[in-house]
């Protein structure tokens, strides 16, 4: 809380995820097929997800937020700026 600008918007690639081999990115691939259909939002070539998405990731990866969006990052499906929506949360 307390925050003095708002969150960043988390913005899933999803031409990249295609080609991100699955055994890394199945879940990811799962859980971003899964929103799609939750939305009918079929036609996107970039998702817009939910902050606590990226909490249930991490769970799903078994991961801390943080490192799971380095890695994410470093596959190029999310954009860098979300660096800044797990900062407060590792501490
Ligand atoms: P819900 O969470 O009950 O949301 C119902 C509707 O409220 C959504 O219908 C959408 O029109 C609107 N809505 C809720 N939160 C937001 C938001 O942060 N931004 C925007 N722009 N609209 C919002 P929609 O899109 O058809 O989604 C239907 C259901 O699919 C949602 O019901 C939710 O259960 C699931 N869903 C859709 N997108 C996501 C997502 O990104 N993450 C998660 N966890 N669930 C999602
Ligand atoms: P933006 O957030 O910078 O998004 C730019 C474009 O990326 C969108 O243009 C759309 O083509 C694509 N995009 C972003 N997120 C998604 C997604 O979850 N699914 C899909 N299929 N495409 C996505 P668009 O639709 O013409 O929207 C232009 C701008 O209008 C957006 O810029 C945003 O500022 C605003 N906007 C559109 N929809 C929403 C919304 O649900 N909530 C809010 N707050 N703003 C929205
Ligand atoms: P957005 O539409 O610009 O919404 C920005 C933030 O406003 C959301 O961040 C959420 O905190 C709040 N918000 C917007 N609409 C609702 C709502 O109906 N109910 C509630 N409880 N909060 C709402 P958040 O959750 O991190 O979502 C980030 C972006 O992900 C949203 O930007 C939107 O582009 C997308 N998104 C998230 N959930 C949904 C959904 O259910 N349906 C659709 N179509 N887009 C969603």
């Amino acid at each position: 809380g307390g925050a003095a600008e708002p969150p960043p918007r988390l913005v899933l690639d999803l031409e990249r995820l295609t080609q991100v081999p699955s055994e890394k990115a199945g879940p990811l691939q799962r859980y971003a097929a899964t929103i799609q259909s939750q939305r009918g939002d079929y036609n996107g070539k970039i998702l817009s997800i939910r902050q606590d998405d990226l909490r249930t990731l991490a769970v799903i990866y078994d991961q801390s937020p943080s490192i799971l969006t380095e890695q994410l990052i470093s596959w190029g499906v999310l954009n860098p700026d979300a660096r800044r929506a797990v900062r407060e949360e590792d501490a």
